[in-house]
């Protein structure tokens, strides 16, 4: 099956670099929309054309998403061997997605410490009670949470750690019943294929979605949106940078022995859907594609791992939180202290726990963590202008860390296919993957009605 990277027969360019192409025609045509004020033009593109085929493309992802978690997931419990298999696999990646969470905002912190950005910072033009916080959710609410009163509605409402749950316990019931579940199961897998064809057509337009959403963005944002908050701006890209090329790679190197340029190399497409659609949720089916079929991790672990991590593990977010908080702190002549650094820590872990992969979340549990440490909501307001764009880059970072838990934790548990990991071209194949074969069809179509009944009959 082919990847995010499938190039097609002949020699045509890679789906890869269409899609970074894309990119960089999305940014370039949003900055000259935001330069140039064409008029009616402008909202025609912009409002219009750009806002249509954007949201088409995310709700394209986002109706993968359910279907693609429940059926990959029943498979991965299935064909995962043992149970205990799946209580270590939940066990290290919890592990690990914390860890690397706590230590992504302590390092964030003390990145922001060092640069001081802030400190002297105008605070005119800053509109006080425009921000309204939220409460904080409790540690007993969010494990409570887990399970679903109403599974239909976990569905519908994407609430990604209930389906897990509900997913799980599906499975391995299915399992103890033993061989009467085999139907199921195979109907299980079939669902998982189609869902994965699905992922595969919906990528055949990435290039024009990815190059619609980022330039609704760029045009809407611009660059001068940058120039007061410049300080807070360069502090969060240089820990994002740090975590996701530094830290996030020593861990990798540490704990599984592969190359992290592989693996950067090979992430690089997840990361640009990521920044594109600034939702780590809407990037699973991506995500899952790329580190089972160009990564080699199995499907056992990546089922778990990736929908998990996507809902408890965001690394990018809290980075955001802790350069935040020293920012605004700054702002305001505030000393945190060492208390209340660590309350900002504890409490980015537990609201990245909570909360869902989308668009603009961070936000709100940055009004979480500064109602805690007692510091004034109205700081948001300074850094609000540019979150859009803050959210694009911490998404890439957030998807960078799943999938890097995923390889670590396949490759402990002998689920990883070094070989598919280590080939620079693994998955990708070319073809005509969305073809469909005629001879395939007639068959199909003779099948479901035989020779002599029309369908009317
Ligand atoms: N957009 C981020 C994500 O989906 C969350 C956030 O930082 O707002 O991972």
């Amino acid at each position: 099956m082919a990847s995010p990277d499938a190039t097609a027969g002949g020699g045509r360019m890679s789906l890869t670099a269409k899609i970074l192409i894309a990119m960089g025609g999305g940014i370039v045509t949003g900055l000259i929309l935001n330069a140039i004020d064409l008029g009616f033009l402008n909202s025609l593109l912009v409002d219009g054309l750009f806002t249509m085929i954007g949201t088409i493309f995310m709700n394209a992802l986002k109706m993968l998403v359910v279907p693609l978690v429940i059926f990959s997931l029943i498979c991965g419990v299935a064909g995962i061997g043992d149970i205990g298999a799946l209580g270590r696999v939940g066990g290290k990646s919890l592990v690990l997605y914390i860890a690397t969470t706590a230590l992504a905002i302590m390092m964030a912190i003390g990145v922001s410490l060092i640069i001081g950005p802030g400190s002297g910072f105008e605070m005119s033009g800053v509109e006080v009670g425009s921000v309204a916080g939220k409460e904080a959710p409790s540690a007993w609410s969010v494990i409570a949470d887990i399970v679903p009163s109403n599974p239909i509605a976990a569905a519908a409402n994407g609430q990604m750690l209930q389906i897990i749950f509900y997913v799980i316990v599906l499975a391995v019931a299915a399992l103890m019943l033993g061989d009467i579940s085999k139907p199921f199961l195979q109907g299980c897998e079939y669902m998982n294929e189609l869902m994965m064809k699905i992922v595969e057509i919906v990528m055949h337009f990435a290039p024009y979605g990815v190059f619609c959403l980022i330039a609704k963005v760029f045009a809407q944002e611009g660059l001068v949106v940058f120039l007061p908050v410049l300080g807070y701006v360069s502090s969060l890209v240089l820990a994002l940078v740090l975590h996701c090329f530094v830290v996030l790679m020593i861990i990798f190197k540490a704990t599984s022995g592969l190359s992290p340029v592989t693996f950067l190399k090979k992430m690089w497409p997840t990361q640009v859907f990521a920044f594109s659609t600034a939702s780590s949720s809407a990037t699973i089916p991506v995500n899952y594609r790329n580190v089972t079929e160009r990564m080699g991790a199995d499907q056992s672990v990546a089922s778990f791992t990736i929908p998990f991590g996507a809902t408890i593990n965001m690394d990018g977010t809290a980075i955001m939180q802790g350069v935040a908080t020293v920012f605004i702190a700054n702002v305001y002549g505030v000393d945190l202290g060492v208390s209340g650094y660590l309350t900002v820590i504890g409490m980015a872990v537990l609201a990245s726990i909570g909360t869902a992969g989308v668009p603009g979340v961070g936000m709100v549990m940055l009004t979480m963590v500064l109602g805690q440490v007692g510091l004034p909501l109205d700081g948001i307001a300074i850094i609000l202008g540019v979150d859009r764009l803050m959210d694009m880059l911490r998404t890439a970072v957030n998807v960078t860390g799943d999938a890097m838990v995923t390889v670590v934790v396949a490759k402990t548990e002998g689920k990883l296919d070094i070989a598919k990991f280590n080939d620079p071209d693994a998955a990708l194949e070319s073809g005509h993957e969305l073809d469909i074969d005629p001879e395939a069809e007639k068959r199909l179509a003779d099948a479901v009605h035989p020779q002599g009944h029309s369908p009317a009959e």
